[in-house]
């Protein structure tokens, strides 16, 4: 049987940086499990010729998250601001013609965007991990604790094969709720954390991004910031997307819940997206190069049943690691959502994965007495 000192299970950007990290301080001895055939998570970015566009998180706001930002600088990513110069418009209905608003900022001017997408960051910290020890399309579906000094960790490959590795620690980088769902426990998890994983909703999962991409970002010609708001829908809130130079791009947050999402075809709801690009920019953006919907509700890596309903507001972190003793100082939850400053957000996976990590050290020494 693989025997390493530490599984981790989930390639998001909280399993890249604790994989990172124990690289750092010595720990070779890990291997990363990842569900999906590709890296990242909730960070996803799809491309154009060279120009990538984010599907899933776009922002982070470096004067509140100075941790995250060390971490952007020290892999060498380049960011750039959020593009917010220009009118906003507003669609008070379908029918009532958009309004335009001179003068009005719709985001924080701190909000930074990564060149070449979040998934800029993935790759750099991918690079930065020997890719031996990175297994994608490897679910994980079962976690067992040993009488004796370990803990092992099935999974099941996406060809429908096993594999079973055994752990002197198990650092959760996938979202509490998706933990407690998808993945049996041997003996069971006590029930309290259970249930508080559970209740903790995984952030953005029950939402669904549209992203086009143009030629031009057109519409700064026409003086539009590429913000608008909307009443009318599907997209309640957009913003620029475009990269720093070259082509264009918008994107909306669909504002249909995600229970009447799955009732309607993806392409109907793209369909809607592109003619209220048309209604909110006029003629130029009913024909995007490319556009993509993801509905983050329906992956199944991301979400569950319970995911369909928004939270409101961020949600707290629950605790990180069981103090029953069957499971003390075995596994720790390092996803985003486990971290006590910024619960679900990108700076959460940095900061929950540096404290997994770093308590990671005081763990494996009480299950084994030694140094890892
Ligand atoms: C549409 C959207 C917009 C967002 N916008 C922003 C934003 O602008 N700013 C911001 O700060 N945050 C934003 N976020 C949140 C941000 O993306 C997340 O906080 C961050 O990416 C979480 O990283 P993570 O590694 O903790 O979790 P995840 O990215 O969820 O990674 C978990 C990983 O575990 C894998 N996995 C799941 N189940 C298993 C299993 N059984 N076995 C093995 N692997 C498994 C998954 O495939 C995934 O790769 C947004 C999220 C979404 C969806």
């Amino acid at each position: 049987m693989n025997r390493v000192s530490v599984v981790i299970v989930g390639a998001g950007l909280s399993g890249l940086y604790a994989a990172y990290l124990l690289e750092q301080q010595g720990v070779h001895d890990h291997v990363l499990l990842e569900a999906r055939s590709r890296l990242g998570g909730r960070l996803l970015s799809e491309s154009v010729g060279d120009a990538r566009f984010d599907l899933g998180a776009t922002w982070y706001w470096p004067d509140m998250q100075p941790q995250l930002d060390a971490v952007v600088s020290a892999l060498g990513v380049r960011t750039f601001h959020q593009h917010e110069a220009g009118s906003m418009v507003f669609e008070q209905s379908a029918t009532a013609p958009v309004r335009r608003f001179d003068g009005l900022s719709a985001e924080p001017s701190q909000s930074l965007r990564v060149e070449g997408g979040m998934a800029a960051l993935v790759d750099a910290l991918a690079a930065r991990v020997p890719s031996e020890k990175i297994r994608l399309g490897h679910r994980v579906r079962h976690i067992g604790s040993f009488d004796g000094d370990g803990t092992w960790v099935d999974a099941v490959t996406e060809d429908g094969e096993a594999y079973r590795v055994l752990a002197r620690h198990v650092l959760l980088a996938l979202p509490p709720r998706l933990v407690v769902d998808r993945i049996g426990f041997d003996p069971p998890l006590p029930s309290a954390l259970a249930r508080e994983w559970a209740d903790c909703p995984t952030w953005m999962a029950p939402h669904a991004k549209y992203v086009a991409v143009y030629p031009r970002p057109f519409w700064r010609a026409q003086g539009l910031s590429g913000s608008a708001r909307s009443y009318a829908g599907p997209m309640v809130e957009l913003h620029d997307a475009s990269p720093p130079e070259g082509m264009g791009a918008l994107f909306g947050f669909v504002g249909v819940p995600a229970a009447t999402r799955q009732t309607v075809p993806a392409e109907t709801l793209i369909r809607l997206c592109r003619a209220q690009m048309g209604r909110l920019f006029g003629a130029e953006a009913l024909n995007p190069t490319a556009d993509w919907l993801k509905d983050w509700s329906d992956d199944e890596f991301t979400a569950t049943p319970a995911d369909a309903v928004s939270a409101t507001g961020h949600p707290s972190a629950p605790s990180a690691a069981p103090r029953d003793a069957r499971w003390h100082g075995r596994i720790t939850g390092i996803a985003s959502e486990w971290s006590p400053l910024f619960p679900g957000y990108v700076a959460g996976a940095i900061d929950a994965a540096l404290r997994g990590t770093e308590a990671l050290a005081a763990a494996l020494c009480q299950v084994s007495g030694s140094k890892p």
